[in-house]
């Protein structure tokens, strides 16, 4: 139970009305957070369902699209909740450190910063991964490509270690992932964002995979030179960069001033790095392996082509996502003949 502060917690009605002696939280701040926020009104009590109103209210005058929920979210995160939990408690007191807190992360929220941000949390194929500014957030799509994956991985089954290779690993997602779903996988996850690694080790260590993923730093396959595993390679995975610079202004506030803008953007096409991707993967993938992209809306029959026009592959083939856009595309290397054609 955290302590009782309603004592103390008696803000006024509003910020030009302070001429009671009562301390209020306003009063422990300074001059420049005090006149930012003239017109946002701390509840006159801080218990769980005030501030949660009061959030609310804010972050929908700032058209945040499910404001009441990011509210919920935010404030069990700091409590170290369950959002359930806040309806079981709605009168607790929260302290006032706390409040303070609170109202510092509902006002990132109203500027846009993605909640994942705020509460260093994203789910992705039900796993909890550790996420900041420093990664792109793992969106539910590229559970796809997860998916298509294991499914290959699984037409390995003679193999004694599955060699998989994740171009752009960012947050970890994909390997941490496959880690967990593939006893046999053994992951070499590739970065050019130094940044991006240490959040994918924190979310390997998180997961125990550490000692099944070899994290490198660099541009695509580059950081591989020396790894020994030329033309070893069982399935490259990656969620590259796919966004035109022509389409990034059009994004979402939240993914356009808050994402990493090297996890979105790729060239004045959005192609750039399939290219480089598709010219070497025949280099790494053992015969008989896959390549398997998560791309962007109206780019899969493109990335197709590039894939066919190496003349190492063969037939891509497609994936839809849950609003039918061909999301995944899937080739499979030529050479093995012992396999089904794909
Ligand atoms: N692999 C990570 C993901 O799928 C990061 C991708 C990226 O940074 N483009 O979310």
């Amino acid at each position: 139970m955290l302590p009782d502060t309603r004592e103390t917690n008696t803000p006024p009605k509003d910020s030009k009305q302070n001429t009671n002696h009562h301390p209020s939280i306003r009063d422990f701040r300074n001059k420049d957070v005090r006149s930012r926020e003239k017109n946002t009104l701390l509840p006159d009590t801080c218990t769980v369902s005030r501030l949660v109103l009061w959030a609310g209210k804010t972050l929908q005058a700032h058209g945040i699209d499910s404001p009441r929920l990011d509210a919920e979210v935010i404030l069990s995160y700091l409590l170290g909740c369950k959002r359930i939990d806040l309806y079981g408690n709605p009168d607790m007191p929260v302290e006032n450190a706390l409040t303070i807190r609170y109202q510092k992360a509902i006002r990132r929220r109203a500027q846009r910063v993605p909640l994942q941000y705020i509460v260093n949390h994203a789910e992705f194929m039900s796993l909890d991964f550790y996420v900041d500014e420093r990664v792109l957030i793992p969106r539910p799509e590229t559970e796809l490509a997860v998916e298509a994956v294991i499914k290959r991985a699984h037409t390995l089954a003679g193999e004694d270690e599955i060699i998989i290779v994740d171009i752009g690993t960012g947050s970890g997602n994909i390997s941490v992932a496959l880690v967990k779903k593939l006893e046999k996988a053994r992951i070499f996850a590739v970065d050019i964002s130094p940044d991006a690694l240490a959040v994918a080790r924190i979310n390997a260590r998180r997961h125990g995979a550490l000692t099944r993923i070899t994290f490198l730093c660099g541009d695509t396959f580059q950081p591989l030179e020396g790894q020994g595993i030329e033309s070893k390679v069982n399935v490259i995975v990656s969620n590259p960069p796919y966004i035109s610079r022509g389409e990034f202004p059009t994004l979402q506030k939240e993914v356009r001033d808050y994402e990493p803008y090297g996890a979105l953007v790729s060239g004045q096409d959005g192609l750039q790095i399939f290219k480089r991707i598709v010219l070497q993967a025949n280099t790494w993938l053992k015969p008989g392996g896959f390549i398997i992209f998560e791309v962007g809306e109206k780019q899969a029959g493109e990335v197709a082509r590039l894939l066919q026009d190496t003349g190492c592959f063969r037939k891509p083939e497609f994936i839809k996502d849950y609003q039918h856009i061909y999301r995944i595309v899937i080739a499979q290397r030529e050479g093995n003949r012992g396999q089904n054609r794909h």
